[in-house]
């Protein structure tokens, strides 16, 4: 490979010597100029996702109505796509299965793992953890007649996990450590196998909150023996918005942990409908009501392309991406103020890489409105830029930081009101 170089012909030639390239053109880009750096929040749109969506509508939908369930293999879908996730996170087919959103999901896992681990007392979780994630404790906590209490353990710096605090925080009275994987914000990951390891010599249960890593870094949930996880769909696996969730649960434990949402899709014989509640055997049980078909049918073309990819090759890509990002902002962007509020190390990092600056607000205005990029912001002055690697090119980042750098030397962002708009 060619020296680094700043220029955009160095960002065309790390394109074209990309062995994964091509896969961009399995996505449906409409307007080539666009530069979408926020597929960590809402992935792109597969080609095939559009073809599976005329087919669901008009023949699943619009022919088979009710024989849908059985002859399209509704019924089945959860776990036919969760077994399909499975292997993108190192668990077995019968250990995933596709429900409700990752906030609810979540909530059944933290009060069924509460409940299995009577007499302690103690959630571990941080605060680079989700905000819905710590709403959901909090609700369960309360749920359960406050028994329990929330220990929300303060980052060293705001990028980094406060991996020595939780190691220290661990005893006999901790039941659960509920944390992200990757954290939202700063974009630093966790090491699962070795946080997991050492809660369970405390005999804590762990629950992973995959969103931010899942479709992106590599994932073993078996061999980090993981008790219990969940994820989103809409992110780095390209399922849509509002796609359904996944949750994982480690076989052995399935048949000993209870759905606090006890609905019918979760009972053991749901068709018989008889009057009391008796939970299906295996991850079933985790089910609450109807599943939403479409959206769950969709999830699987955005898996098929990184099943057909590979985890490995893709997480190899997404650190020659944030590396080379990296370098363009230690260039041209640090001298102007920017600092990185992410990892500098590729292996704390998950895919995105978030930059901060006094004006972040009104720069990430100007990006959108005036330059055609397509990050997020995080309060108070967190750039984020997700890099997709299916489908981001260097090109795009090469554009990107370009434009990041004429807005502040042009004093573009000064147009701008320092007001947030409803959603960031
Ligand atoms: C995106 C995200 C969620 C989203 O939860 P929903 O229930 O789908 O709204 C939850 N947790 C984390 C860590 C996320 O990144």
């Amino acid at each position: 490979m060619t020296p680094f170089r700043l220029d955009e012909h160095y960002a065309d030639e790390l394109d074209r010597q990309d062995p994964l390239a091509s896969f961009r053109e399995r996505f449906h880009i409409s307007d080539p100029d666009l530069i979408y750096l926020d597929g960590n929040s809402l992935g792109r749109l597969p080609k095939l996702a559009i073809e599976r969506a005329n087919r669901l509508v008009q023949q699943e939908w619009g022919e088979s109505l009710i024989r849908g369930w059985n002859e399209e293999g509704w019924y089945t879908a959860p776990e036919r796509v969760g077994a399909k996730i499975a292997r993108l996170i190192g668990a077995q087919p019968d250990e995933v299965i596709v429900a409700d959103s990752t906030s609810v999901n979540l909530f059944k896992l933290v009060v069924a793992a509460l409940r299995l681990q009577q007499g302690r007392t103690h959630i571990l979780t941080d605060n680079l953890n989700f905000p819905s994630d710590l709403y959901i404790l909090q609700g369960a906590i309360e749920l359960l007649g406050h028994q329990h209490h929330l220990d929300v353990l303060a980052s060293p710096d705001g990028i980094h996990g406060p991996v020595t605090r939780l190691y220290d925080s661990l005893n006999e009275q901790t039941a659960l450590v509920s944390l992200s994987h990757t954290a939202f914000i700063s974009s630093f990951t966790y090491d699962m196998a070795e946080v997991t390891q050492a809660a369970h010599k405390a005999g804590s249960l762990v629950l992973w909150d995959l969103c931010h890593s899942v479709g992106a870094v590599p994932i073993k949930l078996n061999e980090a023996n993981v008790d219990l996880a969940v994820g989103c769909t809409y992110k780095y696996v390209n399922g849509g918005p509002g796609a359904p969730a996944f949750l994982y649960i480690r076989r052995d434990l399935q048949d000993r942990l209870r759905n606090p949402l006890s609905g019918w899709w979760g009972q053991n014989h749901p068709f018989e409908l008889g009057l009391n509640y008796e939970p299906a055997s295996g991850l079933r049980r985790f089910l609450t009501g109807t599943p939403p078909i479409l959206s769950l049918s969709l999830i699987e073309p955005g898996v098929d392309l990184l099943l057909e990819c590979g985890i490995d090759a893709l997480r190899a890509r997404s650190i020659r991406q944030s590396e080379y990002l990296i370098l363009l902002w230690e260039e041209l962007l640090k001298p102007l103020g920017f600092t990185l509020n992410s990892p500098r190390d590729a292996g704390l990092r998950g895919s995105h890489v978030s930059l901060g600056h006094p004006e972040g607000l009104r720069i990430d205005q100007a990006l959108i409105h005036e330059m055609k990029v397509l990050p997020d912001f995080r309060a108070p002055d967190t750039i984020r830029l997700g890099i997709a690697p299916l489908y981001t090119s260097y090109r795009d980042i090469h554009t990107a930081i370009m434009r990041l750098r004429q807005i502040v030397t042009e004093r573009i962002y000064e147009r701008y009101s320092t007001e947030p708009p409803s959603v960031t």
